[in-house]
């Protein structure tokens, strides 16, 4: 299911365009996300990864207990590649008016004086080990949170390949009921309503993966129950509404792709919509998502 996220050039283009006439406020954050965006897409076609294989006995098993097909530790990732597009996206962001500008210019300095270990740092995001992240951060003057996201960004398209690859594991007769991804086990950045029906669907805030879901679902915590399911809806915005759990008090934004006309990108979707947000934040309601 991942594969329809893929665009290319022209079309991540006219979805920030659009975006943009709707909402002028996000023109800046528009045309640097979409960059990024690009470049991303860009290296996809040229990664090299070879799919990871799970065994028939491995795969029963995981369906059984609902564990996801992977841990975030076994994806395999193009360093080459996802070098070249660090660098790439260190020199967008030194050329925006950003925050994170100094610190690109700063990881740039550092991979020009060959004192930059980026594969460390790539298998420490897989490996949720903050420390190394903390060192480099700390060695070069960066900002720790630029260079996660920067770290993030460069190997998402790796991720996003990787998790391509895997889905074709699922089939459609075992539907996966679970709000956590089928294949890296990260809660959900986005939902979203499809076709004449409306069938929902999760996407992972991690590899991007799309899956199925119930309808009436808190993804964070199981909830099923209609009196603590609400959302938050304007007419302003009829594409889009924030369901809202009472249980755990969580947050999810919706897409809804039957009201639009707009070719729809979630990643930038994800990034026009921070005033949904705040708004669900200031209702004292928590994002469920831990990558952003
Ligand atoms: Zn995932
Ligand atoms: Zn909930």
């Amino acid at each position: 299911m991942t594969d329809n996220i893929q665009l290319t050039e022209d079309q991540i283009t006219k979805a920030a365009e659009s975006l943009k006439q709707l909402r002028p406020a996000y023109g800046a954050i528009l045309d640097f996300y979409k960059q990024i965006f690009i470049a991303q897409e860009d290296s996809k076609d040229k990664l090299q990864i070879d799919p990871i294989q799970i065994s028939e006995e491995m795969l029963s098993i995981k369906a059984n207990e609902e564990f996801p097909l992977i841990n975030l530790s076994e994806f395999v990732i193009d360093a080459k590649a996802s070098k070249m597009l660090l660098i790439k996206i260190c020199n967008i962001i030194k050329l925006s008016s950003t925050d994170m500008a100094s610190s690109a210019r700063a990881i740039l300095k550092a991979i020009d004086a060959k004192e930059f270990d980026l594969d460390s740092l790539f298998f420490g995001l897989l490996e949720e080990d903050d420390s190394v992240f903390e060192k480099t951060a700390k060695k070069h003057d960066i900002k720790k949170d630029d260079l996660a996201f920067i770290v993030y960004n460069s190997i998402k398209p790796s991720l996003s390949i990787c998790a391509q690859q895997l889905s074709t594991y699922f089939s459609k007769d075992q539907p996966w009921t679970k709000g956590y991804c089928p294949i890296c086990g990260s809660p959900p950045m986005l939902s979203m309503f499809e076709g004449e029906g409306g069938e929902r669907f999760l996407l992972c805030g991690f590899c991007w993966h799309k899956w199925s879901s119930r309808r009436l679902y808190c993804a964070f915590c199981d909830n099923t129950d209609s009196k603590t399911l609400n959302y938050l809806y304007s007419e302003e915005e009829k594409e889009y509404r924030v369901d809202l759990c009472d249980k755990c008090k969580k947050y999810i934004k919706t897409i809804d792709t039957r009201k639009t006309e707009r070719i729809i990108y979630p990643p930038l979707e994800q990034v026009a919509t921070l005033h949904l947000d705040i708004k669900a934040k200031e209702m004292k309601y928590e994002s469920g998502i831990h990558f952003a």
